[in-house]
């Protein structure tokens, strides 16, 4: 493989997407002195406000790309569902990480799974499904319950329906169909825990690998990480190696967080990868001596990463917009943050919509459970919820 150029400080770093990992990404770029362009057609966007220029157009403008990429010396993306096609268009001009080929093949779930499957990668047992006739004979084939997903433009759970009973495939199926993307579906794991880690990789295939975050969801949105996670140090370490491989073995230059289920067997099934850094990753921003955003500035620039190690428990909890709903816009902060370990991050997102990421609390500790512990309680108070 050969060792890119090093981008030294000053250099500028193209983000396409302009959300909260952008915004988290170009704050730890601004503390190394590089600079950061987004493009985003939102001029107010979470990354617009902290980034040193933006250009304001759609992500499947490929002028707009070319023009990304014009302006700066690497580029990367901060979510999946961008166009791959003007994504391979800036990389004509400038490096793109991670590959456009690692952006088609993560962001189509049949792609990401056939891809895992040939690196000799677990999966849940799943079927594509091209018709009505093909999801029933999948659900004989898998057996109740089972879980109807679109293939692409799927994240918080958008896009999926369980079904429990064959009396149920076909409204499932019309509802999905009508989407109007390739379908999939998988067994249903009843999985005894959902953990997640990830990946950075060097352009010459260096990795590092952040300890794992348990993981639990509310609505099939992450509601709470905590790390380390709640299962043998057996297991964790599998889910570490298990994340490197991925790296490795898709070629991702960049970070890729690899969402796994541990059945009740302590097996390790990939359940999603995501290109770039994840949610289940924030935790690593104060309780790592390097955060997931830092490491990808890292690669990007080409400079050394880092291996990193948690100097604390540490457990992150989402807040959603539902906080803000429930108190009129007028979140209790200063009792949230009366409380030991706590940090507040919040994405500067203007309207708070129920389900709408809007920040996260993390907590560090002696004790996981204590960091749990504080983390629902700073929470709670934030949401005027407690009564402690
Ligand atoms: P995904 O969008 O695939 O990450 O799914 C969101 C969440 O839905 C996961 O984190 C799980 O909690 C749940 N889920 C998705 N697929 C399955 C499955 N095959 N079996 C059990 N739970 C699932």
């Amino acid at each position: 493989m050969q060792r890119e150029s090093i981008l030294n400080p000053g250099s500028t770093i193209g983000i396409i997407g302009g959300g909260q990992l952008g915004r988290m990404l170009a704050i730890s770029a601004r503390q190394m002195n590089y600079k950061t362009i987004v493009l985003d057609p939102d001029t107010g966007s979470p990354t617009a406000q902290v980034a040193d220029g933006q250009i304001a157009e759609a992500y499947e403008n490929r002028d707009a790309t070319r023009e990304l990429a014009r302006a700066t010396d690497v580029i990367t993306y901060e979510f999946e569902n961008v166009d791959a096609d003007s994504v391979s268009a800036a990389a004509e001009l400038t490096p793109v990480h991670p590959s456009a080929s690692v952006l088609r093949t993560t962001q189509n779930r049949i792609h990401e799974k056939n891809a895992l499957l040939k690196a000799g990668i677990s999966v849940a047992p799943f079927r594509q499904v091209e018709s009505l006739a093909d999801l029933k004979n999948a659900a004989e084939y898998l057996g109740y319950p089972i879980v109807l997903k679109t293939a692409t433009e799927g994240y918080d759970g958008k896009g999926q329906a369980i079904i429990t009973r064959a009396e149920d495939i076909e409204h499932s199926y019309e509802l999905l169909a009508s989407r109007r993307t390739q379908l999939i579906v998988e067994q249903f794991v009843q999985f005894k825990m959902e953990i997640s880690a990830i990946c950075a990789r060097t352009s010459d295939g260096r990795t590092a690998t952040f300890p794992p975050a348990e993981n639990i969801h509310r609505n099939h949105i992450l509601d709470v990480s905590i790390v380390p996670p709640r299962v043998s140090d057996s297991v964790i370490e599998n889910a570490r190696l298990l994340a490197t491989d991925v790296a490795v073995q898709l070629d991702v230059v960049g970070l890729i967080a690899v969402e796994m289920f541990i059945t009740k067997e302590n097996e390790l099934l990939v359940n999603e990868l995501a290109p770039r850094p994840h949610n289940s990753g924030h935790y690593t921003m104060d309780g790592c001596d390097t955060s997931q955003f830092e490491q990808l500035v890292r690669v990007l620039s080409g400079m050394p990463i880092m291996e990193p190690k948690l100097h604390s428990p540490t457990v992150m909890v989402n807040l959603l917009g539902d906080v803000w709903e429930d108190t009129d816009g007028d979140p209790d902060w200063a009792r949230a943050l009366e409380l030991p370990g706590v940090s507040l991050h919040l994405y500067g997102k203007a309207e708070p919509r129920g389900g709408r990421k809007m920040g996260h609390i993390n907590v560090t500790a002696d004790t996981v459970e204590d960091a749990l512990y504080i983390a629902t309680e700073a929470r709670d108070r934030a949401w005027r919820r407690s009564r402690a």
